[in-house]
């Protein structure tokens, strides 16, 4: 009952804002007016790529908007490539930046950021025209800020400390392209201070601050002091290393300007799919984002950005509420003397009688319900998922299956609770917290903070039940916090994550368990519970028309042959099977997908005209369509490469080069290789949409299932064969 309930604190207690109305002061941030920008944005809610139309008539609407705050703007147009190592892809193309001075001031500047283009499967209102909305709101807050007189004087100029600019990047999903096109000009790096990225990876939830870069200690002193509504964590960032997202912020954190990027990323199955329209969009999100973004750019203009480099912070949340956070250089000081701490408390309470055996069981079941738990949990996915028949049974409709885990893991405590003892469980957590403080720092907040409330409670009390439970709450708070949030990443498929986080939750329980009667009947009516519920989560689909699935579409043509092409998912829907005859598995054509014959190839191939000279060769493309890629072996050594004047190094190893906006069909490329031996290239021009035929094809698709990311394309492919030298 207690780790429910404080399940649904974490859930729905957390402290978020309410979204204000049109009628809300004007220095303050206003989800409703940001909404009502949002809707002058995306009239219509079409897809706005970089190069496409409707890419330049949401750029004159952001002008627009620009201009009716009295914001001088500017655009820069120009061809831009932008690659990590550890990408295989090169990305480039030719994008449009809106460039704005909202004040001037002294010293290095501060960047509101966010990207005016989205991904040509949906319209992008989450992602990421909410930013966009959400800094011209924030900005227009901010001029109302001055004092009256002052405003008067300046004429609704914002006065004093550092200068503010808006840079509304393009080719944010094409790679990157505006933020690396912006940051080309040394001149541009140098008098940047500090950056502020507005970001979504879905269109619900709060809005969190999920990467900083390194030496983070102050800017998130200026963060808690900043904003009224916290949602961030050291881990974030830990956690986002991993994940194969990134933003316009990667290139400035790259270029060392520090800064915040703020997220929200709730409801994730929208995320670059048709369904990221406005309507979508929860406004108490939007009214984070803009607290967070107003709140921030305040506190970053009077401070000393030359103390803003420290040491890292550990830190997390405590329900959206407090911050609490110390110097990361503490954890590992700390987390070694509250071990000490509670290993006296055992000793002082046992006057140094132990039993051995008793001690030793009592220390295996923490790590037992970790790995029951866990365990259990791939038995319970498994079995939804093999009455489904879908590899996440549980995507479209999470209740049943969230449930289900959290009696298995709950019978599992209760199994392990007979045995447990609040010295051992809470010595486990501080020896993890220990050893992550070596390795994993971001993490530590997590074991250390409910151990700094356990530790004295337990030397003081002797182990009295209102202490246990008080440091119990502390720790379930803090890791049933984190196993609510953790879901938004990547839905129940990833349960081992909310298995791990609710069991580090309910070791801090098991003491208090282990005075209860009744712990086998218990533990074995809650496992009835948990299978019963996994078997109800196999018989929900696995989609809906809200959380549909990911499934594109493509029409190829590649050597005189043509080919219908859909996404490699676990099932290809009987429908689509129905309109074409589709491979029973995935093949490998100019990219991996079910694939059906569509006779033979009626299009011009794309061409280019090669001429090598020593080992730059030279290609001038003569396609159509939207964007090209060329797909290099790693035989050709490729060592650079250049389009439209920009060149960029690479890696030796097979990659492709996209070059996604129009003008890229007729650019000219320049290979730098590292090896004289003729090869072929493969050389694609897609364009957006399938040809008329596909309509049928378009048609099958069924109501739970969507394009997303690029979308539906159209892919015409030629092999183009490089001379030796
Ligand atoms: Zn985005």
């Amino acid at each position: 009952m207690l780790a429910a309930g404080i399940w649904l604190l974490a859930a729905f207690g957390t402290s978020r804002p309410t979204a204000l109305g049109l009628d809300a002061p004007a220095a303050q941030f206003s989800a409703a007016r940001a909404d009502a920008v949002l809707g002058r944005l995306l009239d219509g809610q079409r897809p706005r790529p970089a190069g496409s139309a409707e890419n330049a008539a949401v750029r004159d609407r952001i002008l627009k908007e620009l201009a009716s705050l009295g914001i001088p703007t500017r655009t820069s147009t120009q061809m831009s490539c932008f690659s990590e190592n550890r990408w295989s892809t090169i990305s480039c193309g030719t994008v449009t930046n809106i460039l704005a001075q909202v004040s001037e001031g002294s010293g290095k500047e501060i960047v509101l950021m966010a990207h005016a283009d989205s991904v040509a499967a949906g319209p992008g209102a989450g992602d990421d025209a909410s930013g966009v909305a959400t800094i011209l709101e924030a900005v227009r807050a901010l001029k109302a800020h001055q004092p009256a007189s002052s405003r008067e004087m300046i004429g609704h100029q914002i006065r004093g400390g550092h200068p503010i600019r808006i840079v509304f990047t393009d080719g944010e999903e094409s790679g990157l392209l505006g933020a690396a096109a912006y940051l080309r000009d040394s001149e541009v790096r140098a008098r940047t201070g500090a950056v502020i990225n507005m970001e979504a990876r879905g269109n619900q939830g709060p809005s969190y601050l999920f990467q900083t870069g390194t030496g983070d200690a102050r800017l998130i002193d200026l963060y808690a002091r900043a904003v009224p509504h916290f949602a961030a964590s050291s881990l974030y960032a830990e956690i986002y290393k991993y994940l194969p997202n990134d933003t316009d912020m990667t290139p400035f954190l790259a270029a060392g300007v520090p800064g915040y990027n703020f997220a929200f990323i709730g409801n994730a199955a929208q995320y670059h799919t048709s369904l990221d329209r406005r309507e979508n969009i929860d406004p108490r999100s939007l009214q984070q984002h803009g607290e967070n973004a107003l709140g921030v750019t305040d506190a970053l203009r009077g401070a000393d950005f030359g103390a803003l480099k420290s040491g890292n912070a550990i830190y997390l949340d405590v329900l959206g509420g407090f911050l609490p956070r110390l110097p990361a250089s503490w954890s590992l000081g700390l987390s070694v003397a509250v071990f000490a701490l509670i290993a006296w408390a055992r000793l002082r309470q046992v006057g140094g009688q132990f039993e051995i055996r008793r001690s030793l069981l009592a220390f295996l079941m923490p790590p037992l319900l970790l790995v029951g738990a866990i365990g259990l949990g791939f038995g319970l996915h498994g079995l939804a998922s093999w009455i489904s028949g879908e590899p996440d049974p549980s995507f479209a409709h999470p209740l049943a299956l969230r449930l289900s885990l959290a009696f298995g893991v709950f019978a599992v405590a209760l199994a392990a609770a007979r045995a447990a003892s609040a010295a051992a469980c809470w010595l486990w957590l501080a020896g993890l917290a220990a050893v992550c403080a070596i390795w994993a720092p971001g993490i530590v907040p997590y074991f250390l903070f409910p151990c700094l409330v356990a530790a004295p409670l337990l030397l003081l009390s002797r182990g009295s039940e209102l202490a246990l439970l008080i440091a119990a709450l502390a720790g379930l708070v803090v890791w049933l916090s984190f196993n609510h949030g953790s879901e938004a990443i990547m839905g129940l498929r990833l349960h081992p994550l909310f298995m791990a986080t609710a069991a580090f939750g309910l070791i801090t329980l098991l003491p208090l368990l282990a005075k209860a009667r009744g712990l086998g009947i218990g533990a074995a009516l809650s496992l009835t519970v948990a299978v019963v519920l996994a078997a109800v989560a196999g018989m929900q689909p696995a989609y809906s028309s809200a959380a549909p699935q990911r499934l594109n579409l493509g029409y190829l043509e590649q050597d005189g042959e043509a080919w219908w092409l859909a996404d490699p998912v676990p099932h290809l829907p009987a429908s689509l099977r129905a309109a074409a005859a589709f491979s029973a598995v995935p093949q490998r054509q100019a990219q991996i997908g079910y694939a059906a014959p569509a006779g033979r190839a009626r299009h011009r191939a794309p061409q280019a005209t090669v001429t090598r000279t020593g080992d730059t060769v030279t290609l001038d493309l003569a396609a159509e369509g939207q964007g090209v890629s060329l797909q290099v072996p790693a035989k050709a050594k490729l060592r650079a490469v250049t389009v439209g004047g920009i060149t960029t190094p690479a890696p030796e190893k097979n990659l492709s080069i996209t070059c996604s906006t129009p003008d890229c069909a007729k650019a000219q490329i320049i290979l730098r290789l590292g090896s004289s031996e003729p090869f072929d290239l493969t050389l694609v021009a897609y364009a957006r949409g399938l040809p008329p035929e596909g309509d049928k094809l378009l048609k099958a698709r069924p109501v739970w299932a969507v394009p997303s990311q690029g979308g539906d394309r159209t892919l015409l492919a030629a092999k183009i064969a490089i001379p030796g030298r």
